[in-house]
C-alpha cells in the first residue's frame, strides 16, 4: 500500500513539473546499484540490486522511503575455476603432495603385473603384534629420531605402493594368536588358536588328531618347487609364527620334548625343533619319489630347544647353568651339521659376521638360548646377535644364490613381547627395526620380480590417546596444543599419550632395556602420580587399566603392505588366509610344485 502512494505521488510531482518551466530544478529520477555478496540471502552466487526512484526531496540522494522500483540480478553459478580462485588450494603444501601421491598412484597401477607367475622371489615379512597404533606410533618415534616433528614420517613399508587390511580372528576365537594367524598366511586356511600348521579339526592338545589334517605351507611348496628357502625371527625360531611355516603341531608349545605330555611323544608327535631340523626329510616322506635340499636359511633364537639337557652342551652364549631343554639327549644342532656338511651352524655375531654369503649355500643361526633380545637390548647379549636387518640382508645374500628364486620370511618377533610386558620403547624401537629390514629387502631386490608383503599377525590393546599437539614426544606426557605444561585427568595428575587397555600396568625403571625385567613385579592398580617421572626412558612401561599378569592381544584388524608382481591384489579387507594366495597367485607357488611333482 505505502509503495502504491508514493508512486501516485512521484508521478503528480512530475506533472506538476512539466507545466510549470520557470520553477526551481524539476525533481529527478535517481538509480543506485547495490552489489550483492557471494552467500547473500538474494543471491547465493551474488550479483546486482538496483533501486529506483525520484529524489523528492532534491537532496541528490535516492533516500529508502524515495525508492521506488528494485530490481535483483543474480550471478549465474561458476562454469569454470579460475587460477586465482583455486590459489589458496594448489600453493597449499598438502594439497600439492597429494597430487603428487595421485599421479604416483596412477603410474603404480598402470604398472600393475596382471599375470600370475611374475614373482621369483617372494619375502614375508611379519611384525609380530604390529597393529596399525603399533604403526602409527613407531612412524611418529621413527621421525622424532630424525629430528622432524614426527607425524608426517612414513616407514619403509608404508610407502610401499598396495596396501589392505586382514581380519585377524581364528575359527574358535575372536581376539587370534599367533599360531592360529600364521598358519593362516602360511597356508592359506584359517584354523584355531593354539596350533601350528593344521586346521580346524585339529583338537588342540591332541596328537592323534594331526594326521590327515596338515596343511602345506608357501614355504614347502617353494621349497618342492626348487627355490631357496628361509625363515628369519628375532623370537626363537620354535616359537608359533615362525613354526607355522616348516612345523605341524596340535599345540604351539611343543617346542622341545621336554614340552609335550607323554602321550603325545609315545603316539608318535614330533616336537617343532626336531621337526625344523627333520623338515627335508619329513617333506620328501609325504610326497613320492619328491628330493628336496632343505631350508637354505634358518636364522632366530630358541637355542635351548636344540640342545640336551645337559651343562656339556652349553655354548659361549648360555644364559641359564644348563642351556638345553632336551629331555631325549638330542643334540639337533649337531644333527644338522651332519646332514649339512658344507652348511654353516653360528651362534653368535662373530660367525654370523664370518659367513661369506657368495659362496655359503647354508646357515643355521642360534643366537640365543630363548628369544633374542630386544633391538634396544641387543648389546646385552652375552656372545653378540646380529640385528633383524642384519639377518635379513645376509639371509638374501644366501638365498638369492638359487636361479630359481626364493621364499624367505622375517619376523620381528619381539614387537609383541613389548608389548605383552607393557613396555612401549621396546615394542616401538622394534618397529623401527622391522622398517629397516624391509628397506634393507627393498634395495637387494628388483620389485620387477619380487613380492614383498609387510603385515602383522594381530594387534594389541595399545592406544594412542589425549589431545597431543603436534610433535610433542611420542613416550612423553600429553600436552595440548599451544601449551608447555601436561594436560591433568579428573584425578589431577599428567598421563601419556601412549598406554594399555590392560596389562602389568606402570613400572619406572629408568634406563633398562629389557623389557621383560617388568615381568618382576605385580601388575600395578590404579592411577600413579606421572608428575616428576620420565615417561620417555627404555624403562618406563606405561599404565593399565585392567591389572594383568601380561598384556593381551587385540582383534581389530591389521595392515598388510605390498609391492612387487601380485602386490595390487593386496586391496580391501581380507581374511587374513588371503596373504598365502597373494603369494602363490604371485609365484605360482602350487603350480610349480605341482609340476615337480609331476615329473
Ligand atoms: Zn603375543
Amino acid at each position: 500500500m505505502k509503495k502504491l502512494n508514493l508512486i501516485s505521488l512521484a508521478v503528480v510531482v512530475a506533472l506538476a513539473g512539466c507545466s510549470d518551466d520557470d520553477d526551481k530544478s524539476s525533481t529527478k529520477t535517481l538509480t543506485v546499484e547495490n552489489t550483492l555478496a557471494v552467500g547473500s540471502e538474494q543471491c547465493v552466487n551474488g550479483g546486482t540490486e538496483t533501486l529506483t526512484g525520484a529524489d523528492s526531496n532534491d537532496n541528490g540522494e535516492l533516500d529508502s522511503a524515495e525508492v521506488t522500483d528494485s530490481t535483483v540480478s543474480c550471478n549465474a553459478p561458476a562454469t569454470s575455476l579460475t587460477a586465482s580462485q583455486l590459489a589458496p588450494l594448489t600453493d597449499n603444501d598438502w594439497f600439492k603432495s597429494a597430487q603428487v601421491k595421485v599421479a604416483t598412484s596412477e603410474e603404480n597401477i598402470a604398472a600393475v603385473v596382471k599375470e600370475s607367475g611374475k614373482a621369483k622371489n617372494v619375502i614375508l615379512f611379519v611384525g609380530d603384534g604390529m597393529g596399525i597404533s603399533t604403526v602409527t606410533a613407531a612412524r611418529i618415534m621413527a621421525g622424532q629420531l630424525e629430528g622432524k616433528l614426527g607425524e608426517e614420517h612414513q616407514l619403509s613399508f608404508e610407502k610401499l605402493p598396495f596396501s589392505g587390511f586382514a581380519k585377524t580372528y581364528n575359527v574358535d576365537a575372536q581376539t587370534p594368536d599367533s599360531a592360529g594367524t600364521m598358519t593362516a598366511m602360511a597356508s592359506g586356511v584359517k584354523t584355531d588358536a593354539g596350533v601350528i600348521g593344521v586346521d580346524e579339526n585339529i583338537e588342540r592338545g591332541n596328537c592323534a588328531t594331526v594326521a590327515g589334517n596338515e596343511l602345506v605351507t608357501a614355504t614347502e611348496l617353494a621349497e618342492i618347487a626348487g627355490k631357496s628357502t628361509g625363515i628369519v625371527s628375532t623370537a626363537r625360531i620354535t616359537h608359533a609364527t615362525p613354526a607355522a611355516t616348516y612345523a605341524k603341531s596340535a599345540d604351539r608349545n611343543w617346542e622341545d620334548v621336554s614340552d609335550m605330555p607323554e602321550a603325545a611323544v609315545a603316539a608318535g608327535c614330533e616336537d617343532i625343533a626336531s621337526q625344523l631340523v627333520n623338515f627335508e626329510a619329513n617333506l620328501e616322506a609325504r610326497y613320492e619319489g619328491l628330493d628336496v635340499d632343505g631350508l637354505e636359511v634358518v636364522m632366530g633364537g630358541g637355542r635351548r630347544h636344540f640342545l640336551p639337557k645337559d651343562a656339556a652342551y652349553n655354548s659361549a652364549d648360555a644364559v641359564s647353568s644348563v642351556e638345553g631343554d632336551r629331555t631325549d639327549g638330542r643334540d639337533l644342532t649337531a644333527e644338522w651339521k651332519a646332514k649339512y656338511p658344507a652348511g654353516q651352524y653360528v651362534m653368535d655375531q662373530a660367525g654370523f659376521d664370518a659367513i661369506n654369503a657368495d659362496t655359503t649355500e647354508r646357515v643355521f643361526g642360534l643366537f640365543n638360548e630363548t628369544h633374542m633380545q630386544y633391538e634396544a637390548d641387543r648389546a646385552n647379549d652375552v656372545a653378540g646377535e646380529p640385528s633383524l636387518s642384519e639377518m635379513t640382508a645376509k639371509a638374501i645374500d644366501v638365498l638369492d644364490n638359487n636361479d630359481k628364486g626364493f621364499f624367505l620370511t622375517v619376523e620381528a618377533g619381539r614387537i609383541d613381547h613389548a608389548h605383552h610386558a607393557g613396555n612401549a620403547y621396546n615394542a616401538l624401537s622394534d618397529t623401527v627395526e622391522l622398517s629397516k629390514a624391509v628397506q634393507v629387502a627393498l634395495d637387494k631386490t628388483s620389485i620387477e620380480d619380487t613380492l614383498i608383503i609387510v603385515t602383522a599377525d594381530h594387534s594389541h590393546v595399545f592406544t594412542i590417546a589425549g589431545y597431543p599437539k603436534r610433535g610433542n614426544p611420542i613416550l612423553g606426557k600429553v600436552v595440548p596444543v599451544g601449551s608447555d605444561e601436561p594436560s591433568l585427568a579428573a584425578d589431577n595428575m599428567p598421563y601419556t599419550t601412549v598406554g594399555y587397555t590392560n596389562g602389568g600396568g606402570f613400572r619406572d625403571l629408568g634406563d633398562e632395556t629389557d623389557a621383560d625385567v617388568g615381568y618382576d613385579f605385580a601388575p600395578v592398580t590404579g592411577r600413579v602420580d606421572l608428575t616428576d617421572v620420565d615417561t620417555t626412558t627404555p624403562g618406563f612401561h606405561q599404565e593399565a587399566v585392567v591389572p594383568l599378569g601380561s598384556e593381551t592381544h587385540a582383534a581389530e584388524d591389521v595392515g598388510v603392505y605390498a609391492v612387487g608382481p601380485g602386490a595390487h591384489l593386496v586391496t580391501g579387507t581380507n581374511e587374513q588366509s588371503l596373504i598365502f594366495h597373494v603369494m602363490d597367485y604371485a609365484a605360482d607357488l602350487v603350480k610349480q610344485a605341482d609340476a615337480k611333482l609331476a615329473q
